[in-house]
């Protein structure tokens, strides 16, 4: 770690390097403690820069040796790189450096994971490989010769040649060092075949270690139906003879998708229905297609420094949207896009980790792999897309694909394509990628001769470093129904460019009830004063699918805060039975049923709360939303069994959205059933299970009615083995605590034999899902605050950035009531004060104090 005070970076302070590198070859040889690692560069001045200063990025490296053409040469080094006095014209830069990747905890750079050696570079890792212009604008064909005893040696791009204890690679496509990667171990392959739509052969290989290979069969497919969709969706076809993908059990992030060589989270690739629900699945089908798409939203246009992070995330994010929607159903999807956008994006852009897609400056980049730049970044394509239409956007993205082949990019090349192709100006459209926080949009309606109005009013309220905001564009579908409930104006797409406009639809009858934001067609809070007859009306009539569920979110919402503020005893009952002859209707998709039954979680109601100017008791939230759901389980106890029964597939268990819909719906029908049978269902259900998601739902349904204690030491005993499995069960009995026992249970759990704080997932299982129990963490006397900021200290000596992200919990604390605000901020500042903490901690735990 370093202690010097960390240093902010600007975007505008953006300059090219002083050179070029024509190719690097590099030889790795392998040991634990000692691996050496030699490079050979060739760099040439670059005629685009003034700046003739060589220095070259590199952490905790030992410099063993350099030279500059054949010539011993000595740098000065210093904790960040080093320097060195090079010749004015093209010239071979050599050095040899040793790393120890056996002690390294960050997981950055190269380490070690159950005995293999892998890397994860983005986005400032390869400097603690070797010395480099770590940076990625600084774009090199790389040529990797891997020396080691392991039987499986791989690195980007096509295999060159191997022999006993050694293997090279090749990979002729340039690429920033963020893409290099390498992989050894004693590993086993599931491969498989594609031929690309030219008629290329491309061998595929999911690798993993021995034991997992029955995992493998599902991200296989998953590949394979990525790279036809993005053949027949964007004309782009695979450009390597060889795709490699590598499932590594330490890992910070989801995946990565190096070139040709993308390593996994093994959470997120290896799937078989006994130890995978539903939703892991559907996760991991997405992540196999997000780094599959990277290949040219990313690798081979590439961005031109990190502040860009959006330009390949924000486009490939809404590229594996659009993928799960074709493979599976598309307002279910939409409908989760939101409910995570809300519960994930949302709090960040309304509280002090507010910042704009396109970030203005940073300390520690890995704080910036956000739901704004990621999430956010994808509601604006989306958006940008609605702008333009269909045809349009397929017609700018061929363009920027041609155009910009091979290099480093920014948001200004992305939009000039736009901007090219529809001949518009997109300057107000770009503050979306500076301009940070959600805007909340008001509507206000009238009715006078025949013609319906809607006016709309955007404002955006200040964020850290932004307290005057211009209006944004807003695209607006907006539909009419009469009040038979006929649609009388299909969706149209109302386009807002200023503070408050007025859209007119003449030549109605009768005045019509409007579908307002159908799709969610752009990321804002949507204030509109309807009447719960109206919200009701929509659920019944609405032809959009995302306007009917959320109708029915409004008014769940509003039965909710009715009852945590005491304006109401008890749920809206009268709501309750019209929502029961929705989900009845057996017409419609159980999976889409099933989301009707889902309630807003705890911390977002909190949020409404606030921003309605009442502070919330996380207390008083969880005793509604728990009387809301036991009212909900008697009112349509009678029907609970005919619904069940529909919910029953006979068929051999598929992973599929038809399946998972089902199983959906029968988890959620089961956890109300739970309620009034004492758990006896949960418990057939649990102990006659055959797949991951019959079982984890039952055990689940068991724990909130507080009748699982031998099923949690039964699901133990079976899975004691799987570690992925295994992170289920630590994080179900936090996550689904009473809230007065959420604390000690993650304390009890962190003295378990199987807990492994150096383990991302391990760690995230337990306090990713104590932060998750809303009432349980925003216990009155602060020991959630406490608990979770002793182990983000204890984790930050080890892994930085993994700690940094989960500061993140606390990012809402201002919130709530002046007693845990000063329990939350103390927590903050004892995390802040620690001497040592990571400047990725320290960056978020600053920005979040203020
Ligand atoms: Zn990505």
């Amino acid at each position: 770690m370093k202690d010097a005070a960390p240093q902010t970076v600007y975007l505008a302070d953006y300059t090219p390097f002083g050179y070029g590198v024509e190719d690097v070859h590099l030889t790795v040889r392998l040991d634990p403690g000692k691996t050496r690692v030699q490079s050979r560069i060739r760099f040439a001045p670059n005629p685009e820069a003034q700046d003739r200063d060589f220095f070259l990025h590199g952490e905790e490296l030992t410099l063993l040796w350099a030279k500059i053409d054949g010539a011993a040469v000595t740098p000065q080094l210093s904790d960040q790189g080093l320097r060195c006095t090079v010749p004015d014209g093209p010239f071979i830069w050599e050095a040899e450096v040793e790393i120890a990747p056996e002690s390294n905890t960050a997981l950055e750079g190269l380490y070690m994971s159950n005995g293999m050696y892998c890397t994860q570079c983005e986005a400032e890792g390869f400097r603690k490989i070797t010395f480099y212009p770590d940076r990625p604008d600084v774009m090199a064909v790389f040529t990797v010769r891997i020396e080691g005893p392991h039987p499986v040696l791989l690195s980007n791009g096509n295999p060159v040649d191997s022999g006993e204890g050694w293997a090279e690679w090749h990979d002729p496509w340039p690429k920033p060092a963020y893409l290099f990667a390498l992989v050894a171990g004693d590993l086993v392959n599931h491969p498989d075949r594609f031929t690309t739509m030219s008629g290329k052969e491309v061998e595929l290989n999911i690798w993993v270690r021995p034991g997992d290979e029955g995992k493998c069969a599902f991200g296989m497919q998953a590949l394979k139906a990525s790279m036809r969709w993005d053949e027949e969706v964007y004309g782009r076809e695979y450009d390597l003879d060889i795709f490699n993908v590598v499932a590594v059990d330490d890992f910070n992030m989801g995946a990565m998708e190096n070139k040709g060589l993308n390593i996994f989270n093994s959470a997120a690739v290896l799937a078989s229905p006994e130890t995978s629900t539903d939703a892991n699945f559907e996760r991991i089908e997405a992540i196999i297609a997000h780094e599959y798409f990277h290949n040219r939203t990313g690798n081979r246009i590439t961005c031109r420094d990190w502040f860009q992070l959006c330009l390949k995330e924000g486009l490939t994010v809404y590229r594996d949207s659009e993928f799960t929607s074709d493979m599976r159903s598309a307002p279910v999807k939409r409908i989760g896009d939101v409910i995570d956008l809300r519960a994930r994006q949302f709090p960040e852009d309304q509280g002090p980790l507010s910042h704009p897609v396109r970030p203005e400056s940073f300390q520690e980049i890995n704080n910036f792999y956000t739901a704004t730049v990621y999430e956010k970044g994808a509601e604006v394509i989306g958006m940008l897309k609605r702008l333009v239409g269909d045809e349009v956007y397929a017609k700018a993205l061929t363009l920027y694909f041609d155009r910009h082949d091979g290099q480093a990019c920014t948001i200004e090349d992305w939009l000039k394509v736009f901007e090219d192709v529809t001949g518009r100006d997109l300057t107000q459209f770009k503050r979306w990628y500076s301009q940070s926080g959600t805007p909340h949009l008001q509507v206000a309606e009238r009715f006078e001769n025949g013609t319906f109005t809607l006016t709309f009013k955007q404002r955006t309220p200040p964020t850290p470093g932004q307290d005057e905001k211009l209006p944004q564009v807003l695209p607006i579908a907006v539909g009419l129904l009469s009040p038979s409930g006929d649609e009388v104006v299909p969706t149209t797409l109302l386009e807002m460019t200023e503070a408050e406009q007025s859209f007119d639809f003449g030549g109605l009858s009768e005045r019509p009830v409007a579908s307002v934001l159908r799709g969610f067609s752009a990321p804002v809070v949507l204030e509109r004063a309807a009447s719960r007859q109206e919200r009701l009306f929509l659920l019944a009539h609405d032809t959009d699918p995302f306007n009917r569920w959320e109708a029915n979110r409004a008014l769940a919402q509003e039965s909710l805060i009715a009852s945590i503020t005491g304006a109401e005893a008890g749920p809206d009952t009268a709501w309750l039975s019209a929502l029961l002859e929705v989900v009845k209707n057996a017409a419609q998709d159980p999976a889409y049923r099933a989301l009707l039954l889902g309630l807003p979680s705890q911390s977002e109601l909190a949020q409404a709360l606030h921003q309605r100017g009442v502070t919330p008791d996380p207390d008083s939230i969880h005793a509604a939303a728990e009387a809301h759901r036991q009212t909900r389980a008697e009112l349509w106890q009678a029907d609970l069994p005919m619904l069940a029964r529909e919910t029953e597939v006979t068929a051999p268990f598929r992973p599929d959205a038809e399946q998972a819909g089902k199983r959906a719906l029968g988890s959620s029908l089961l956890a109300m059933q739970s309620r009034l049978d004492g758990g006896a269902a949960a418990q057939a259900q649990f102990d006659g299970a055959d797949n991951m998601t019959a079982q984890l739902s039952a055990l689940t349904s068991l724990i909130t009615i507080g009748a699982a204690d031998s099923a949690l030491r039964a699901f133990e005993k079976q899975w004691r083995h799987d570690r992925l499995v295994m992170d289920k069960w630590f994080g179900v009995q936090i996550a689904y605590a009473p809230p007065a026992m959420a604390v000690e249970m993650a304390g009890l759990l962190t003295e378990h034999p199987a807990f492994d704080m150096k383990n991302p997932n391990r760690f995230r299982a337990v306090f990713g899902a104590l932060a998750g129990n809303h009432a349980g963490f925003h216990r009155a006397d602060g020991a959630g605050y406490d608990q979770l900021a002793d182990w983000l200290i204890k984790l930050d000596a080890k892994n930085p950035q993994t700690a940094a992200r989960m500061c993140s919990a606390f990012q809402t604390w201002r919130r709530y009531d002046a007693d845990r605000q000063a329990r939350m901020r103390a927590a903050l500042t004892r995390i802040a004060d620690t001497p040592g903490l990571s400047r990725d901690s320290t960056e978020m735990v600053t920005r979040m104090l203020g």
